[in-house]
C-alpha cells in the first residue's frame, strides 16, 4: 500500500511484542484498535478475556499398549455475533496461550467478512506426524466427548485447522451424533462431501487467499500472468494458493514445509511437487530446484510472498529483509506488531490474516448453511459466493484504509473489532 494510503499508521506507536507470543500480538493488535476506534474502555476489557477456556486431558491408548495423556483445549473468545466458530490444531506447539490468541483472531475474522459468528479455536498439544491414524481417531473421540457439553450446531462449530483434516471433522461429527442418538451434520464443518461436507470448502481458504492476492495486484497497478510468488507451508492453505495462482498464470517461484523450501526462478508446477510431497513426505527432495530454507523462502525476491505454515514468521529480525510487494497471510498471525511496523515503512502491501484467509471460515458457513437447510449447493454457486463475500470484504478494508489513512490489517481490525463493539453494546451487559 502507499504512503498516501498508509500515512497515520498506527503501528508506530506499538509496544515491543518482540519474543512475545501469538496472545501478546493479539492482545496488542486490541490494545492498538481499540484506541483508534474510541472503543468503550468496558468493552475493550470485555474482549481482552475469552469467555471460557476449556482445558482438558485426553488419555489415549497407544498402538503398543501404552497410555498417553495429550492437553487439548477449547476457547471460546466471544460469541455476541453468533455460535462459536472456529478450527481445531494438532500441533506440538499447541499452548493454551496460542489456541487464546487464534480463538480472538476468528472473532474479529467473522466480523470481517460479516458472517454470523463469534470466534473460538481448539487444539491438542501432540504430533500427528508420529500417530498412526488409530491412534488419531481414538484422540479425535476422547476429545469430542470432552468438548460435548460446550458443543453443538447452535454453540460451538468445529472445523479442520493446522494438521487436521475432513477426516477428523469426520470422526468429531460422528462421535458428536452417536452421544445425541441421532446423525447432526451441522456440529462441525470441513467435513468429507459424502457427510454432508460442502463442495470448494477444502480449497476455500487457499481460494481466499488467491482472491486477495489478485485484489492486492489490481490495487498495485500489476497484470496477475506471470506475478513471482513465495508460499511458505504447503499444507491444505499454501498448497491450494499456489495452485490457483499457477491456474491463473502467476508463476510460482518457490514453496515449503515444515522441513525446508524449494526455489526455482523459472518457476515450478505445484501439482508435481504435490505428488511428490504425497509420495515422498516433504518437498525438499524434489528435483530440479535448489534447496532454500523456510527463513530464506521468507526473503526471496518476488512480488506475492504467502506465508501459509504458523505464526510469529515475519518478526523483527527479518522484515526488513523482506522483497515481496504484496504479503498475503494465509496463516494466522504471521506477522508480529514490529514487523508489521517494518513492512509499512517499506511500502509492502499487506492483506491481513482475518481478511486474506477469511476464505475457510466463510465456506464453512455456506456449509452449516446448507446442512441447516438440507441442502447440497453445487461447486459454482458455492465458489460464486466466496468470490463476491471475498471481494466486497476486501473493498471493505482497502475503503477503510484508504478512509482512515492507515495500513490494511489496523483497517480490518478496526472493521472487526468495531462490529463485535457494536454487537456487544447492542445486547448489553447482562445482568
Ligand atoms: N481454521 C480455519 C481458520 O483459521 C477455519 C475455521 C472454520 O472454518 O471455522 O480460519
Amino acid at each position: 500500500m502507499t504512503k498516501r494510503v498508509q500515512k497515520k499508521f498506527s503501528y508506530l506507536n506499538a509496544k515491543s511484542t518482540v519474543g512475545k507470543s501469538a496472545l501478546d500480538v493479539a492482545l496488542e493488535q486490541l490494545r492498538i484498535t481499540a484506541k483508534k476506534i474510541n472503543l468503550d474502555p468496558d468493552i475493550h476489557e470485555m474482549l481482552k478475556h475469552a469467555k471460557r477456556s476449556l482445558v482438558v486431558s485426553i488419555p489415549i491408548k497407544l498402538d503398543n499398549g501404552e497410555v498417553k495423556v495429550f492437553m487439548g483445549c477449547r476457547v471460546q473468545h466471544n460469541g455476541a455475533r453468533g455460535p462459536f466458530k472456529g478450527g481445531i490444531r494438532y500441533h506440538p506447539d499447541v499452548t493454551l496461550d496460542e489456541v487464546t490468541a487464534l480463538a480472538m483472531w476468528m472473532t474479529w475474522k467473522c466480523a470481517v467478512v460479516n458472517i454470523p459468528y463469534g470466534g473460538a479455536k481448539g487444539g491438542v498439544s501432540c504430533n500427528p506426524k508420529e500417530m498412526s491414524r488409530a491412534e488419531l481417531e481414538r484422540l479425535t473421540r476422547r476429545y469430542t466427548t470432552a468438548l460435548l457439553d460446550v458443543m453443538g450446531p447452535l454453540q460451538d462449530v468445529p472445523a479442520p485447522d493446522v494438521y487436521t483434516d475432513a477426516q477428523v471433522m469426520a470422526w468429531i461429527m460422528d462421535t458428536y451424533s452417536q452421544f445425541k442418538g441421532h446423525k447432526v451434520p451441522e456440529c462441525v464443518t470441513g467435513k468429507p462431501i459424502i457427510l454432508g461436507g460442502s463442495e470448494g470448502r477444502a480449497e476455500a481458504t487457499g481460494r481466499g487467499v488467491f482472491i486477495c492476492g489478485r485484489e492486492a495486484i489490481k490495487r498495485l497497478g500489476m497484470k496477475i500472468k506471470g506475478v513471482e510468488v513465495a508460499v511458505q507451508g504447503f499444507g491444505n492453505v499454501g498448497w491450494n494458493a499456489a495452485r490457483i495462482a499457477y491456474d491463473t498464470g502467476c508463476k510460482i517461484i518457490a514453496v515449503s514445509d515444515s522441513r525446508g523450501g524449494i526455489h526455482c526462478k523459472k518457476g515450478l508446477n505445484p501439482y508435481k511437487v504435490y505428488e511428490h510431497k504425497k509420495k515422498n513426505g516433504s518437498v525438499v527432495t524434489y528435483k530440479g530446484c535448489e534447496n532454500i530454507t523456510n527463513e530464506e523462502l521468507l526473503e526471496l525476491e518476488c512480488d506475492v510472498l504467502v506465508p501459509a505454515a504458523l505464526e510469529n514468521q515475519i518478526a523483527k529480525a527479518n522484515a526488513g529483509n523482506i522483497k515481496a510487494k504484496i504479503v498475503a497471510e494465509g496463516a494466522n498471525g504471521p506477522t508480529t506488531t514490529e514487523a508489521d511496523r517494518i513492512l509499512y515503512e517499506k511500502e509492502v502491501f499487506s492483506v491481513p490474516d482475518i481478511l486474506a484467509n477469511a476464505g475457510g471460515v466463510t465456506v464453512s458457513y455456506y456449509e452449516w448453511v446448507q446442512n441447516l437447510n438440507r441442502e447440497h449447493w453445487p461447486l459454482e454457486e458455492v465458489n460464486r459466493k466466496l468470490e463476491n463475500k471475498m471481494v466486497k470484504s476486501f473493498n471493505d478494508v482497502y475503503e477503510t484504509a484508504k478512509k482512515e489513512q492507515s495500513d490494511m490489517r489496523t483497517a480490518a481490525l478496526m472493521l472487526g473489532i468495531g462490529r463485535v463493539g457494536k454487537a456487544i453494546k447492542t445486547l448489553g451487559i447482562w445482568p
